[in-house]
């Protein structure tokens, strides 16, 4: 038998398992589905087991096939070289109303809530998550193990490198054709941001327009 499983037992995994049962579901074939979760002691969550992720290699399979469902960039990529390593398929988990329109690259391992949208000519790499309501407009490029919290607007001709996190309900204005607004590597988008300039790597931006946090020194919790 397959065997299925949503990485992570927390918010992120929840969100994603019932659509995962959906498409599991509709191949016709035997499969087990489970959530995987190292620090996890519930057992059983909404009907599936939780395993660690050695439990889980403990099972006989034809084949393993995860989607790594933790809203973490970095945790979610070195839990995709663990899988790899052991030769583990990543699957994506699409939601059955996302609207994909032309010439959409997208790589593999993907969570596309319900309701999201990717428009036409749009690049993105490995791992993407992208959150309820939230879409990608034309010409966008987007690298790999980004994270978009639900609701994110994410305009045309807009370059986000990798590991970026664009909170909830952010506005990613417009670039222009050649002249793309670019989100650096590792940046951070605050929640409800209306990002209208570039974001330098690493930077955390909040506020609208979007600025930079700068930390104040006199100020201790
Ligand atoms: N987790 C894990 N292995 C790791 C790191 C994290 O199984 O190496 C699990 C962690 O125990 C938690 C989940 O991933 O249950 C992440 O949940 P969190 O609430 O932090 O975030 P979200 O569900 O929003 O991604």
């Amino acid at each position: 038998m397959k065997q299925v499983a949503i990485y992570g037992a927390s918010g992120c995994g929840r969100g994603v398992l019932p659509i995962a049962r959906s498409q599991w579901y509709a191949t016709g074939e035997p499969y087990e589905l489970v959530f995987l979760d190292d620090h996890s002691t519930a057992g059983m969550l909404n009907g599936h087991a939780v395993l660690t992720y050695a439990q889980w290699l403990e099972r006989p399979a034809t084949s393993r096939h995860v989607n790594i469902a933790i809203a973490n960039s970095k945790v979610r990529e070195e839990l995709v070289q663990r899988c790899e390593a052991d030769g583990v398929q990543f699957f994506e988990v699409r939601a059955p109303n996302v609207v994909q329109m032309d010439e959409v690259s997208l790589g593999e391992g993907a969570i596309l809530s319900p309701f999201v949208t990717l428009t036409s000519n749009i690049q993105i790499g490995r791992h993407f998550h992208a959150n309820l309501y939230s879409y990608v407009e034309h010409d966008c490029i987007i690298g790999d193990f980004v994270t978009f919290a639900p609701g994110v607007q994410c305009n045309g001709n807009v370059v986000i490198e990798s590991h970026a996190y664009i909170g909830s309900g952010a506005v990613i204005k417009q670039g222009q054709t050649g002249r793309p607004l670019v989100i650096g590597q590792g940046a951070t988008v605050g929640m409800g941001a209306v990002v209208t300039k570039n974001v330098p790597a690493g930077a955390t931006v909040v506020g609208n327009p979007a600025k930079p946090i700068v930390k104040n020194k006199n100020f201790k919790c």
